[in-house]
């Protein structure tokens, strides 16, 4: 991909803001703090800030930094691993100079004034190492802590190099990334040691799941169900993968009720392309891994359904 408006507009500007989406995963976290290591190694005197609301379970991996409206005077902001401006965290995203989004989603809502969007990438921390190849020769610095960011959101992206995304590139930069000085093991800890609650709840999703003829499965998570296991909705984003084991599913949902009624739905698929279903609802994301939000349990019916066609048009 070529960088250079990228790297000139790092390269004009004193302040950068670095914003990522709601709810962040390792990926959006590691491409986030990733760049902001790799701009503040290579540029010192650069003031470079990450903000976004902050996920209890993540703050191992980085804490965001609190800045004032201030600071967005003439600043360049850049979004990482955001497809659509409604899910950027920290609406102010847009009262910088300049707006930059990186990302690896489809990009659907073009925002921004630059877009580097890769959908070939793994994952947006993959494109951050892309960024600083391309501009090592022009003076850009790796330290530990970019690596071990940029790392962590690869491995987070990629189900730890399992899902098709994961590409010759990803493994090469993977090598490249653990030879920086940093915990591994640590890193594979703070992303998946789970907490009991969560624990429980993975065991009631395995047992309470259901399974169409189609190869379609779902479950529903109610605000009972949560309160019950004691598990709160970001925590929630940890099990959605815990159905992709098991044999015959082609694609599953998880319906997820949140305080204000709205019914969050996750949608993964082995097979069938899910980002139209969520996109009719709303939603958006990538083929095979995509989400939206629905007002009511009917609404919920209607994916179902629309996934159940998925699933049975669908054939290996
Ligand atoms: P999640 O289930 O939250 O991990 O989301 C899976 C993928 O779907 C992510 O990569 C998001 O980009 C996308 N996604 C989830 N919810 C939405 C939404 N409401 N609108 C657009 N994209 C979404």
């Amino acid at each position: 991909m070529n960088f250079d408006l990228l790297v000139q507009a790092i390269e004009n500007h004193d302040t950068i803001i670095i914003h990522r989406h709601v709810r962040p995963d390792p990926d959006a976290l590691g491409s986030q703090g990733g760049l902001m290591h790799l701009i503040k190694e290579t540029y010192p005197s650069k003031n470079v800030y990450i903000v976004g609301s902050a996920d209890p379970s993540l703050t191992f991996l980085i804490e965001m930094d609190t800045i004032d409206d201030d600071f967005y005077k003439e600043a360049l902001v850049i979004v990482c691993d955001t497809a659509n401006a409604a899910r950027i965290d920290d609406t102010r995203y847009d009262i910088g100079d300049m707006l930059i989004k990186i990302d690896h989603h489809p990009n659907v809502d073009e925002y921004g004034d630059i877009m580097s969007v890769d959908t070939e990438a793994s994952s947006t921390s993959e494109i951050i190492y892309d960024l600083f190849l391309y501009a090592k020769n022009q003076g850009y610095k790796m330290n530990d802590q970019a690596a071990r960011l940029i790392y962590g959101g690869i491995v987070g992206d990629t189900g730890r190099f399992l899902f098709p995304s994961t590409t010759k590139k990803t493994f090469q930069y993977a090598a490249e990334l653990v030879t920086y000085n940093f915990d591994r093991s640590a890193l594979y800890d703070g992303i998946y040691n789970t907490k009991e609650t969560i624990a429980r709840l993975r065991g009631y999703i395995l047992q309470n799941y259901k399974l169409s003829d189609s190869g379609m499965s779902t479950i529903k998570l109610t605000k009972a169900i949560l309160n019950k296991f004691d598990v709160n909705i970001m925590e929630t984003g940890q099990l959605v993968g815990v159905l992709g084991d098991v044999e015959g599913i082609k694609a599953w949902a998880f319906f997820i009720e949140e305080e204000d009624d709205l019914i969050r739905v996750r949608l993964r698929s082995k097979g069938p392309v899910i980002n139209t279903i969520a996109a009719k609802y709303n939603g958006g994301g990538h083929p095979m891994a995509a989400g939206a939000s629905v007002d009511s349990w009917e609404a919920v019916e209607q994916v179902i359904h629309d996934l159940d066609q998925a699933c049975i048009s669908y054939t290996y």
